[in-house]
């Protein structure tokens, strides 16, 4: 049982500063009441998300508690949604509000807030905040796109992946975000599920164990912003999302888990997994709220002439790994074409049929002069030798989906696509690609080109054997992962240019940060340029 809220909208907008009297409560929880005191229930910070040319998603959680951990009140939250205000301004002192409503905290999705704001010009930065009784959050910062085909000279953008909080600080997201890009690209692993039992750590996870309901994934989001550098991020520039395996577990493939559970079972476990993702990400109701188990996720995002920028999702649809087998053959694996001859099938898909469909078209009606696609998983060819020298891949990523991989390749060179560039996270390494008709012949043309960045703060795996496996991969232009880091990239339509971003050190809180290298694709000329 709870007080009753009733606000006129008025009160609602009061701004900072202003105090409302509490009302008496008859126990009910302690935070459904106007004044706050010292609790703030915008711990998470905030979040802006999908640019369109009139408009943009904003977010936020009320959480006063925010690791709160009876599951009956997550964030510290109980009773029916909530109202809360939100103003859009024109200018980062709210001096020109050009937009303002109430919005509901929805008591069913943990009372997380996304609202689908339209209404605004095109192509110019814009700044937003929430109001909740006497409790005001921070401010974001967030852009419309241009008009659908306007002229358009420059984008900024950083790509990020792999942060696990265990494993170290979030700089790299700090120095990404004093770039102030005009956008941020997560492409997977933002979370990690699992609680690190075997390396030392420099920070703990929520709730200590690995996360596999609700109540844990919700914990595990919470604790992730909390942080101050992956909050300012999300305040300093609207994002672009898509995940990967650790969202929900380690190397799942739809409704395939690595420890094998019944498929019914884990798509429960999915199925919370994807609806705690919902909750905290800027991403659009209209499109993406969770129907069980199933979530859309994939979208397409125009940038005017200049960029069209495809996320897709490379784990909700896939087909299961190859030759999938106990006891250890549940996740990715290296198989030969000979000991796994399912790794050939043509029938196998990496993002699904459906979405392989909705790209083509989404590359067909694109009026941009770069196709961005942002992906989860390494997709050039890596073979590696197998200790009999035979040729091994790996089944967890493209490598274990090439024909689905040459459909998209072979789609790109036919229909002659506008300068593809592919981004890519997962791998906890720095990579550059030339993506290639066929890999194997030397002189098949080169069609796209794939940027990789390394980890925000995960482990990386052995450096040796990646570095083995160069000579076997000449399309592979640079391969380091001996730093944690991010991409940044500037697109303007004479190229696009990458820089390879590395931190001194992810388990100093204030690690520093240089340029490792820096790449260029140039406009009608596919391929890495030093
Ligand atoms: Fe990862
Ligand atoms: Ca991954």
């Amino acid at each position: 049982m709870t007080a009753t809220f009733k606000l006129s909208r008025r009160r609602l907008l009061i701004g900072a500063g202003a105090t409302l009297a509490a009302p008496a409560l008859s126990g009910c929880s302690v935070f459904r009441r106007l004044g706050w005191g010292k609790s703030d229930p915008f711990s998470l910070g905030v979040a802006a998300g999908d640019p369109s040319p009139n408009g943009f998603v904003i977010w936020t959680r009320l959480a006063p508690d925010p690791l709160h951990r009876d599951p009956a009140a997550p964030g510290g939250m109980t009773g029916p949604s909530v109202p809360v205000a939100y103003e859009i301004a024109a200018d980062e002192g709210f001096q020109h509000i050009v937009q303002q409503g109430t919005a509901s905290a929805e008591a069913d999705y943990a009372y997380s807030v996304h609202v689908e704001v339209v209404g605004l010009e095109s192509n110019r930065p814009y700044w937003y905040r929430f109001h909740q009784g006497d409790a005001l959050s921070r401010v974001g910062r967030a852009m419309t796109a241009p008009a659908i085909g306007a002229r358009l000279d420059r984008l900024t953008f950083g790509f990020a992946s792999c942060a696990n909080y265990e494993n170290g600080y979030f700089s790299a997201y700090r120095h990404m975000a004093e770039e102030s890009p005009d956008l941020v690209i997560f492409l997977g692993d933002y979370i990690y599920e699992y609680a690190e039992k075997k390396y030392p750590t420099v920070r703990t996870h929520s709730d200590g164990v690995e996360a596999n309901t609700l109540p844990l994934y919700r914990n595990r989001y919470a604790q992730y912003r909390l942080d101050p550098d992956l909050q300012l991020l999300h305040a300093r520039a609207p994002a672009l999302m898509t995940w990967d395996d650790h969202e929900v577990q380690n190397d799942y493939a739809d409704q395939w888990s690595q420890t094998f559970d019944d498929p019914q079972e884990f798509l429960k476990r999915r199925a919370a997994a994807y609806r705690a993702y919902y909750e905290h990400m800027p991403v659009r109701p209209s499109l993406s709220r969770p129907d069980g188990p199933n979530m859309r996720l994939y979208s397409s995002y125009a940038f005017g002439d200049l960029a069209q920028i495809s996320m897709l999702d490379g784990r909700q649809y896939r087909s299961r790994e190859a030759c999938y087998a106990k006891p250890d053959k549940g996740h990715g694996h290296l198989e030969t074409r000979k000991s796994c001859p399912e790794l050939l099938d043509a029938q196998r898909s990496m993002i699904g049929l459906q979405q392989e469909q909705w790209l083509f078209a989404d590359f067909a009606a694109s009026k941009s002069r770069w196709n961005i696609i942002g992906q989860d998983v390494f997709m050039a060819q890596q073979m590696e030798r197998m200790p009999d020298g035979e040729a091994g891949f790996w089944t967890d990523d493209w490598n274990g989906y090439p024909a689905s991989r040459k459909r998209l390749l072979q789609h790109m060179h036919d229909t002659r696509l506008s300068n593809p560039v592919v981004l890519t996270g997962d791998i906890h390494s720095f990579f550059a690609n030339d993506l290639k008709l066929d890999f194997d012949k030397a002189k098949s043309p080169v069609v796209a080109t794939e940027f990789v960045g390394t980890s925000i703060s995960a482990r990386p795996g052995p450096y040796d054997v990646f570095a083995k496996a160069l000579k076997d991969n000449p399309h592979i232009k640079f391969f380091d992962n001996r730093q944690r880091g991010y991409v940044s990239v500037e697109v303007t339509p004479k190229a696009a240019h990458a820089r390879y971003q590395a931190i001194s050190d992810e388990k100093d809180p204030k690690a520093t940060v240089l340029t490792l290298k820096a790449f260029a694709v140039e406009n009608g000329k596919p391929g890495v340029q030093a």
